[in-house]
């Protein structure tokens, strides 16, 4: 089944979109399944979930962090992380950039946005972001590299709502892409979508989606 929905998914997905299978709860012979079917990008949100699956499955995986990230667990995945996704402060970026610093690495990242109604859902305000960047500090931090944003809808049937707010993390990208990376061709990721709701994100720009249940099935 497995192979089956990847494959669907693969050709439903415009060329520009790349796919994350989020792998959240899964066992490895589950992703074993997957990268056997020749998907080789996963993301866990939990980073004691994560560390394992690294050690333990091939290492030609590549690994994106979507979860909330505490600042305590970043040294955990310094070493091999491929891209963070979730991210909501300074403070955690600074973090991110001293533990590439020891591993003697750049990490990429994105810039999660707060853009749903839900208090539970974490991410920066487009001030809070204006702030960061324009720190006469910032730009020392030479470790991470800012490859885009990231969003999570609120969990609702009402679609019109969950299409409102990837168009403002849609707009929240151009606007920072024009006021600070306009000469920075690899940041160009919109991190947005997950099973029930990536073709709308699609529709309203996002170039990366994360995809779990409709992959792996429902999580328990
Ligand atoms: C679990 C999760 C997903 C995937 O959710 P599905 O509904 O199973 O596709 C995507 N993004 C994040 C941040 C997640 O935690």
């Amino acid at each position: 089944m497995i192979k089956e929905n990847l494959q669907r998914l693969k050709t439903s997905l415009p060329n520009n979109v790349e796919l994350i299978a989020i792998s959240k709860t899964k066992p490895n012979e589950t992703i074993l399944e997957a990268y056997n079917a020749g998907h080789k990008v996963f993301g866990e949100n939990r980073v004691q979930e994560l560390v394992p699956k690294y050690e333990e499955l091939p290492k030609d995986i590549e690994w994106h962090m979507v979860g909330n990230l505490q600042r305590n667990k970043v040294k955990y995945i310094a070493p091999f992380v491929s891209l963070i996704h979730g991210t909501s402060s300074y403070r955690l970026l600074k973090e991110i950039n001293k533990e590439a610093k020891k591993n003697d690495r750049t990490i990429d990242l994105l810039i999660q946005f707060h853009i749903a109604e839900e208090d539970s859902k974490h991410g920066f305000s487009f001030e809070e972001v204006k702030e960061m960047m324009e720190d006469e500090h910032f730009s020392n931090y030479e470790h991470i590299n800012i490859r885009g944003v990231m969003g999570m809808a609120t969990f609702t049937d009402d679609m019109d709502k969950v299409r409102k707010e990837f168009k403002s993390l849609n707009e929240y990208f151009q606007k920072l892409k024009e006021e600070y990376f306009s000469e920075k061709e690899d940041f160009a990721t919109i991190s947005m979508g997950m099973s029930g709701d990536y073709e709308i994100a699609i529709e309203e720009g996002s170039n990366m989606v994360r995809v779990g249940s409709a992959i792996f099935g429902a999580r328990e």
